[in-house]
């Protein structure tokens, strides 16, 4: 009898722990900001095939602000300042329309702060429309697979990317990694589009669901139904083998999958954010 009245006490008393815990979970706040507008005008560069020839997409370009209780976090660096102009750019390759809506202080300022306010720094991948404004965020510590860095940066100390060249403090991962230490923020590795391409995890403070942002394993909608992958991946097996991984884990997590090039992902996380 005693014995019985022993376990139940010990069980009991374990979850009250795990209620505790739950309770205990730090307040992860999350931001969304425009890095930019992309008008796709060839969108026949997104799949293996001719699905898309003679189809053009709008896309949008978004970064992201993670407010952790133990410092913040940004999330891809958008396009290019220079494009924050008046009139849309067409880029040489001619596949692209694109401009930037406001500078990276002007916006940070729109949400209460400023460059310097971050802790850590990392990106999806290492493409032009993510890396826009990574060089300001030079006092941050940018963490980042060890594959991408040495894509971007090689073995020695000179970059090879200049997009990035600023960026001196870096804590590089091979694989998942979880930011703060306690599972609300984590960075998750999915390589295909580039060779260190990576997708963040938080879970968010009052919401729901925790959100799933994609960077660029899928580009829009019709690309995640139909799993079609990029003519200009660095490895299509590899996405493909990452999109497996990743719907396994959002079905896990009962995510919200952000795809971040998404106008509608753009305007129904924006929506959330505001409940
Ligand atoms: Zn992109």
């Amino acid at each position: 009898m005693l014995f019985l009245f022993l376990t139940i006490s010990i069980v009991s008393c374990k979850n009250s722990e795990k209620k505790a815990e739950a309770v205990k979970k730090p307040a992860v706040k999350l931001y969304q900001l425009s890095g930019g507008s992309i008008f796709v005008k060839k969108l026949e560069v997104f799949s293996q095939d001719t699905t898309y020839t003679g189809q053009t997409k709008q896309f949008a370009d978004a970064y992201y602000v993670i407010a952790h209780p133990k410092g913040n976090l940004m999330w891809d660096a958008g396009l290019p300042e220079q494009l924050v102009m008046p009139e849309p750019y067409d880029e040489p390759s001619g596949v692209y329309r694109i401009q930037r809506p406001d500078s990276l202080v002007n916006q940070l300022k729109s949400i209460g702060f400023e460059i310097d306010d971050f802790k850590y720094f990392a990106m999806s991948h290492s493409h032009f429309d993510h890396t826009g404004h990574a060089n300001y965020m030079k006092n941050a510590t940018w963490i980042v697979q060890e594959n991408e860095y040495n894509s971007v940066a090689g073995d020695s100390t000179e970059v090879k990317n200049p997009a990035v060249a600023a960026l001196r403090k870096v804590e590089k991962i091979t694989g998942d990694h979880d930011v703060f230490g306690d599972g609300t923020v984590v960075i998750k590795y999915m390589p295909g589009h580039t060779i260190g391409h990576q997708v963040l995890y938080v879970e968010v403070e009052g919401l729901e669901k925790p959100v799933l942002l994609t960077g660029d394993l899928y580009h829009f909608e019709e690309n995640r139904t139909h799993k079609r992958v990029p003519s200009f991946n660095y490895d299509a097996e590899a996405t493909l083998h990452s999109m497996e991984l990743f719907e396994a884990f959002a079905k896990e997590k009962n995510a919200e999958v952000i795809i971040q090039h998404s106008p509608k992902a753009f305007e129904k996380l924006e929506k959330l954010l505001k409940i």
